[in-house]
């Protein structure tokens, strides 16, 4: 049986980790993980990356919002408190704003792994970005092939000889340690270079919507899902602002 690579978006609360176990579980076999951080419950909510990037910048109001959330779905998992955790999150969040913001994938895919009886793997060990803060080509930028070969190979390291592990989405590190993130939504690329670099058999990318739409449906009623797309069609789609999956 082959390698699956699988990225989750839209476990915002207990329901949506239980929901993700049941997938998990189902495929069975070597699954390899990636979450991002808790996103919005209902269309007034806060992504939690938004609310650490405010926490960083000394909101108070907001650090007591993350205790909350993180807190409401370890009770409900029955992981018991969530407190070593935050404990740590609190003791770091003024560190740098990458790591502040990185932290949402780090406690949410703790708290998965603990819940599934799975490793963690911190992806700050797994994804390689130089100096300057790149890892990959970017429409500005242009990277040898020399950073995204340091990351497969690592990936391929750590990882093979696991069966499966759960990995946050999102952050990756400098060889000084130093936390970097990928644009905002950028989970979908740590899942993108998992499947690449364990060459999967599949790379699952799942939201929190059904399929992939021909336009944004709040605005054309009459959008349409598509069964199949090109890579190329895509990234068309991506760039256009389908935000089911990141352009990169
Ligand atoms: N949590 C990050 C964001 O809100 C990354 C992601 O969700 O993929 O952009």
């Amino acid at each position: 049986m082959g390698i699956i690579a699988m990225k989750f978006g839209g476990s915002s609360d207990a329901a949506g980790f239980r929901r993700v176990r049941r997938i998990v579980e189902r495929q069975g076999g070597r699954v390899y993980v990636v979450l991002s951080a808790p996103g919005k419950r209902h269309p007034n909510d806060f992504k939690m990356t938004d609310l650490l990037c405010r926490a960083h910048g000394g909101d108070g109001g907001a650090l007591g919002e993350i205790h909350l959330r993180f807190s409401e779905i370890a009770r409900a998992l029955g992981l018991g408190d969530a407190n070593g955790w935050l404990a740590e999150l609190d003791a770091s969040i003024a560190r740098s704003a990458g790591w502040a913001a990185s932290r949402g994938e780090w406690v949410c895919a703790r708290m998965f792994a603990r819940y599934c009886g799975m490793p963690f793997v911190d992806a700050a060990k797994l994804i390689h970005f130089d100096a300057a803060g790149r890892l990959l080509r970017e429409p500005t930028q242009r990277v040898g092939t020399a950073v995204l070969e340091h990351t497969y190979a690592r990936l391929l390291r750590r990882l093979k000889p696991l069966k499966n592990a759960v990995i946050p989405g999102f952050y990756g590190a400098t060889a000084q340690g130093e936390i970097r993130t990928f644009p905002r939504g950028g989970s979908d690329i740590t899942g993108a270079l998992l499947g690449a670099a364990l060459s999967a058999k599949r790379y699952e990318n799942w939201t929190d919507v059904d399929g992939l739409l021909s336009a944004d449906p709040t605005v054309c009623t009459r959008a349409i899902h598509h069964e199949a797309v090109s890579y190329r069609q895509m990234r068309q789609l991506s760039l256009a602002g389908a935000r089911v999956l990141h352009p990169d």
